[in-house]
């Protein structure tokens, strides 16, 4: 049991580092060719989940990053908070 949540814990960490790295992935849904084919006739029309920039964000990345931001906001806050307190 504890070696399922340990290596649950792994994997989440794992993935949030790659989140990191790279958060822009290849559209899953055009493979990065930027458009689809629909089914009708083979017409062409621009991808609509990258909005034709072949690229989309990796599930999970938005909040990543978001997350990422506010702990740098913390900090940032807490240090010139204490930099405050400091007499000169
Ligand atoms: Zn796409």
């Amino acid at each position: 049991m504890l070696n399922c949540i340990l290596l649950g814990l792994a994997a989440f960490t794992g993935w949030v580092l790659f989140l990191l790295a790279s958060p822009v992935g290849r559209c899953r849904r055009c493979r990065g060719e930027r458009i689809i084919r629909t089914r009708l006739r083979g017409r062409v029309r621009k991808c609509p989940r990258c909005r034709g920039a072949g690229r989309s964000s990796r599930t999970g990345a938005v909040w990543v990053h978001r997350a990422r931001w506010a702990i740098r906001r913390a900090v940032a806050g807490e240090l010139e908070r204490r930099r405050e307190k400091v007499p000169r």
